[in-house]
Protein backbone atom coordinates (compact mmCIF):
# COMPACT_ATOMS: atom_id res chain seq x y z
CA UNK A 1 0.00 0.00 0.00
CA UNK A 2 3.11 2.64 1.00
CA UNK A 3 4.77 1.42 -2.79
CA UNK A 4 1.17 2.66 -4.10
CA UNK A 5 0.50 5.95 -2.05
CA UNK A 6 4.21 6.81 -3.30
CA UNK A 7 3.83 5.98 -7.07
CA UNK A 8 0.65 8.16 -7.10
CA UNK A 9 2.34 10.96 -5.55
CA UNK A 10 5.13 10.77 -7.71
CA UNK A 11 2.67 11.10 -10.57
CA UNK A 12 0.64 13.87 -9.67
CA UNK A 13 4.01 15.52 -9.29
CA UNK A 14 5.46 14.54 -12.53
CA UNK A 15 1.91 16.08 -14.18
CA UNK A 16 2.00 19.15 -12.12
CA UNK A 17 5.72 19.51 -13.01
CA UNK A 18 4.53 19.04 -16.88
CA UNK A 19 1.97 21.69 -16.55
CA UNK A 20 3.96 24.18 -15.13
CA UNK A 21 6.13 24.14 -18.02
CA UNK A 22 3.20 24.57 -20.14
CA UNK A 23 1.34 27.42 -18.48
CA UNK A 24 5.28 28.94 -18.67
CA UNK A 25 5.13 28.89 -22.22
CA UNK A 26 1.71 29.50 -22.68
CA UNK A 27 2.54 33.27 -21.32
CA UNK A 28 5.12 33.58 -23.61
CA UNK A 29 5.00 35.87 -26.63
CA UNK A 30 4.24 34.46 -29.86
CA UNK A 31 7.63 33.32 -32.09
CA UNK A 32 5.19 32.33 -35.55
CA UNK A 33 6.77 34.45 -38.21
CA UNK A 34 4.05 35.71 -40.44
CA UNK A 35 6.29 34.89 -43.56
CA UNK A 36 5.45 36.29 -46.85
CA UNK A 37 3.68 38.40 -45.34
CA UNK A 38 6.02 39.88 -42.98
CA UNK A 39 9.73 39.57 -43.20
CA UNK A 40 11.24 36.83 -41.25
CA UNK A 41 13.72 37.58 -38.20
CA UNK A 42 16.93 36.09 -38.42
CA UNK A 43 19.75 35.03 -35.88
CA UNK A 44 22.79 37.36 -36.49
CA UNK A 45 24.69 33.87 -37.54
CA UNK A 46 22.09 32.85 -40.05
CA UNK A 47 24.13 32.22 -43.33
CA UNK A 48 22.10 33.89 -46.43
CA UNK A 49 23.25 35.18 -49.64
CA UNK A 50 26.99 36.64 -49.65
CA UNK A 51 27.87 39.92 -49.10
CA UNK A 52 31.14 41.14 -50.34
CA UNK A 53 32.44 43.93 -48.18
CA UNK A 54 34.21 47.47 -49.07
CA UNK A 55 36.41 49.42 -46.87
CA UNK A 56 36.08 52.29 -44.44
CA UNK A 57 37.52 54.24 -47.82
CA UNK A 58 34.64 52.54 -49.92
CA UNK A 59 37.92 50.17 -51.79
CA UNK A 60 36.62 46.40 -52.30
CA UNK A 61 38.12 44.12 -49.27
CA UNK A 62 38.91 41.78 -52.09
CA UNK A 63 41.90 41.24 -52.77
CA UNK A 64 41.55 38.34 -55.49
CA UNK A 65 43.53 35.44 -53.25
CA UNK A 66 41.80 32.91 -54.14
CA UNK A 67 41.65 31.25 -50.53
CA UNK A 68 37.92 31.20 -50.66
CA UNK A 69 37.62 29.35 -53.85
CA UNK A 70 40.12 26.56 -52.51
CA UNK A 71 38.78 26.17 -48.99
CA UNK A 72 34.63 25.83 -50.98
CA UNK A 73 34.08 22.30 -50.56
CA UNK A 74 31.92 22.33 -53.74
CA UNK A 75 34.12 24.70 -56.05
CA UNK A 76 31.17 27.27 -56.56
CA UNK A 77 33.11 30.43 -56.28
CA UNK A 78 34.71 31.70 -59.45
CA UNK A 79 37.28 34.54 -59.37
CA UNK A 80 39.35 36.38 -61.89
CA UNK A 81 41.71 38.72 -60.83
CA UNK A 82 43.23 41.71 -61.99
CA UNK A 83 46.18 44.21 -60.98
CA UNK A 84 45.16 47.80 -59.03
CA UNK A 85 47.50 50.56 -60.97
CA UNK A 86 48.28 54.16 -59.75
CA UNK A 87 45.17 55.48 -62.15
CA UNK A 88 42.90 52.79 -61.38
CA UNK A 89 42.43 51.34 -57.45
CA UNK A 90 39.39 48.48 -56.56
CA UNK A 91 40.93 47.00 -54.07
CA UNK A 92 43.55 47.83 -51.34
CA UNK A 93 46.16 45.49 -52.81
CA UNK A 94 47.86 44.52 -55.48
CA UNK A 95 45.54 43.14 -56.89
CA UNK A 96 40.94 43.07 -57.19
CA UNK A 97 38.58 40.43 -58.06
CA UNK A 98 37.56 41.76 -61.52
CA UNK A 99 35.18 38.76 -61.59
CA UNK A 100 33.38 37.10 -58.53
CA UNK A 101 30.97 34.79 -59.06
CA UNK A 102 29.70 32.46 -56.75
CA UNK A 103 27.02 29.62 -57.97
CA UNK A 104 24.14 29.17 -55.55
CA UNK A 105 22.72 25.62 -57.48
CA UNK A 106 25.98 24.38 -55.29
CA UNK A 107 26.46 26.31 -52.79
CA UNK A 108 26.05 24.47 -49.66
CA UNK A 109 26.61 27.63 -47.66
CA UNK A 110 28.68 26.01 -44.86
CA UNK A 111 30.80 29.06 -44.43
CA UNK A 112 34.11 28.01 -45.22
CA UNK A 113 34.47 30.68 -47.92
CA UNK A 114 34.44 33.17 -45.00
CA UNK A 115 36.29 31.50 -42.60
CA UNK A 116 39.29 31.34 -45.41
CA UNK A 117 39.08 35.21 -46.25
CA UNK A 118 42.21 36.90 -44.57
CA UNK A 119 40.60 40.15 -45.11
CA UNK A 120 36.64 39.47 -44.10
CA UNK A 121 35.84 40.53 -47.74
CA UNK A 122 33.41 37.78 -47.67
CA UNK A 123 30.65 36.95 -45.55
CA UNK A 124 27.38 35.97 -45.06
CA UNK A 125 24.08 38.10 -45.19
CA UNK A 126 20.37 37.10 -44.92
CA UNK A 127 19.35 37.01 -48.32
CA UNK A 128 17.62 33.53 -48.76
CA UNK A 129 15.01 34.03 -51.73
CA UNK A 130 17.31 32.52 -53.97
CA UNK A 131 14.52 29.60 -55.52
CA UNK A 132 14.65 29.27 -59.31
CA UNK A 133 13.21 27.35 -62.01
CA UNK A 134 16.41 28.37 -64.29
CA UNK A 135 19.79 27.87 -62.53
CA UNK A 136 21.68 30.12 -64.80
CA UNK A 137 20.06 32.82 -62.38
CA UNK A 138 21.62 31.23 -59.35
CA UNK A 139 24.86 32.43 -60.59
CA UNK A 140 25.55 36.00 -58.51
CA UNK A 141 28.37 37.94 -59.85
CA UNK A 142 30.13 40.77 -57.99
CA UNK A 143 27.77 43.67 -58.85
CA UNK A 144 24.81 42.11 -57.44
CA UNK A 145 26.86 41.05 -53.76
CA UNK A 146 28.93 44.42 -53.35
CA UNK A 147 27.78 46.83 -51.10
CA UNK A 148 27.12 49.96 -52.43
CA UNK A 149 29.61 52.78 -52.26
CA UNK A 150 29.78 54.94 -49.63
CA UNK A 151 28.12 58.51 -50.10
CA UNK A 152 31.38 60.78 -51.67
CA UNK A 153 33.24 57.79 -52.78
CA UNK A 154 35.26 59.29 -55.70
CA UNK A 155 37.82 57.18 -57.07
CA UNK A 156 37.47 55.01 -60.24
CA UNK A 157 34.31 52.26 -59.92
CA UNK A 158 34.90 50.57 -62.86
CA UNK A 159 37.93 49.29 -64.56
CA UNK A 160 37.50 48.36 -68.13
CA UNK A 161 39.70 47.49 -69.30
CA UNK A 162 41.96 45.35 -67.10
CA UNK A 163 44.22 43.18 -68.02
CA UNK A 164 43.48 39.74 -66.27
CA UNK A 165 46.22 38.58 -63.75
CA UNK A 166 44.99 35.43 -63.39
CA UNK A 167 42.16 32.67 -63.32
CA UNK A 168 40.18 31.31 -61.14
CA UNK A 169 38.85 27.53 -61.26
S1 LIG B 1 29.39 28.87 -48.22
FE1 LIG B 1 30.58 26.95 -48.55
S2 LIG B 1 29.76 26.09 -50.43
FE2 LIG B 1 29.07 28.25 -50.36
S3 LIG B 1 30.62 29.39 -51.50
FE3 LIG B 1 31.25 29.42 -49.34
S4 LIG B 1 32.64 27.66 -49.11
FE4 LIG B 1 31.51 27.36 -51.02
S1 LIG C 1 36.95 37.02 -50.86
FE1 LIG C 1 38.68 36.95 -49.43
S2 LIG C 1 39.53 34.86 -49.66
FE2 LIG C 1 38.21 35.26 -51.46
S3 LIG C 1 39.62 36.02 -53.02
FE3 LIG C 1 38.74 37.81 -51.96
S4 LIG C 1 40.23 38.28 -50.33
FE4 LIG C 1 40.70 36.20 -51.04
Amino acid sequence: MPGKISEVLGSAAAIAKGMGVTFKEMMQPTLTEDYPDAPPNFQERYRGVHVLQRDENGLEKCVACFLCAAACPVECIYIEAAENTDKLRISGGERYAHIYNIDYSRCIFCGYCVEACPTDAITHGHGFEIASYNTSTLIYRKESMLVPLPAGANFPLKAEPVAHAEGGH
